[in-house]
């Protein structure tokens, strides 16, 4: 069974009818890129920066930042990484001081992106981090928990700031550095065609966007069944943003955990997604399971997937295209 996972390394991520699915890897760490690199992974499609921040009681400095995520765009050898701001507060509290640790609802409160633009001098110092890490490699930037266009434009204002600042400095850096936002705000999801004009790609955060849709806490052990992706209603919020994405011609990921689940993977493809990020650990069954899937077939199951009524409608639709 290893044996034969471990063969997929240099193979394709491509259905049986040959259409190209991109599996992008999760990390957090110098391993995880390894691995990711080792795997075949398209790229990163979510570098989470906040372990840099967590455990300790000083910011990182900009140096710091830039060196970190400078091996990190070496790691993958030119393939695309996704750094994503700084995603601090709710479950990912630090000991900075920067994150407010007497919030009623830490998950409905100061946390991602709303974060950093309360805090713009740690949000500018990452930005310039990341930006000059684009000198060596193709560095995307990702911005966690977008709720609106206007969010979108003041990130894309400090960008071009920084970025203007940093070519006055000398400091080389890309021409182009994609900018995408996290749709895990039900609302972005929702309002996705009023902002993708001003994103060049969006990545879908199923752990966020599932408890925020179900209002079920992503940690609650009481809340196990609940909190699933397998419901109706986050089944047609997933296909409207597929949708949204494909009209504009931008490519709609997704890098929460269900986009790492081999048992998801045809119903995933099913709505329509081509673009998955997932933890190294499991990229490989992943990639068994997309080669063993039949993308026109799927495509026709789409609407009968999507006409499910509950959970049990979803799971008779998984065991019958299994
Ligand atoms: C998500 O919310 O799905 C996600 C990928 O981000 P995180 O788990 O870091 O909140
Ligand atoms: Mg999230």
């Amino acid at each position: 069974e290893e044996r034969e996972l471990g063969k997929l390394r240099s193979k394709p991520s491509r259905t049986r009818d040959g259409v190209d699915i991109s599996l992008f890897a999760n990390a957090e760490s110098l391993d995880d890129v390894a691995r990711a690199h080792a795997l075949g992974a398209a790229g990163l499609g979510l570098y989470r920066t906040e372990f840099l921040f967590l455990q300790r009681n000083e910011l990182p400095d900009e140096d710091e930042q830039f060196r970190t995520y400078r091996d990190v765009v070496l790691g993958m050898s030119g393939r695309p990484v996704t750094i994503r701001t700084l995603d601090l507060g709710a479950d990912k509290a630090d000991r900075t001081g920067l994150v407010m640790d007497d919030e009623d609802n830490p998950a409905l409160g100061l946390r991602g992106v709303r974060l950093s633009l309360a805090n713009t001098g740690v949000f500018d110092t990452q930005l310039r981090a990341i930006l000059r890490a684009s000198a060596y490699g193709k560095v995307r930037i990702l911005v966690p928990m977008i709720s609106s266009r206007e969010e979108v434009l003041q990130v894309k204002r400090r960008i071009k700031k920084v970025a203007t600042r940093l070519r006055a400095e000398g400091h080389e850096i890309a021409d182009q550095v994609a900018l995408g936002a996290m749709i895990e705000v039900p609302a972005a999801a929702i309002a996705m065609a009023g902002f993708i004009d001003a994103v060049d790609f969006v990545s879908i955060g199923t752990n966020d966007l599932v408890q925020y849709l179900l209002a079920a806490d992503r940690n609650h052990e009481a809340l196990g069944e609940l909190y699933s992706p397998l419901h109706p209603g986050v089944l047609r919020l997933l296909r409207h943003v597929i949708t949204i994405g494909a009209d504009a011609g931008k490519p709609v990921a997704m890098c929460g955990e269900a986009a790492g689940d081999p048992r998801l993977a045809k119903l995933l493809l099913a709505l329509g997604l081509r673009e998955f990020s997932l933890h190294p650990a499991t990229l490989l069954e992943l990639r068994k399971a997309i080669r063993g899937s039949d993308w026109s077939a799927l495509q026709a199951q789409g609407s009968k997937l999507l006409q499910a009524r509950d959970r049990a409608g979803i799971e008779r639709w998984l065991e019958k295209n299994k």
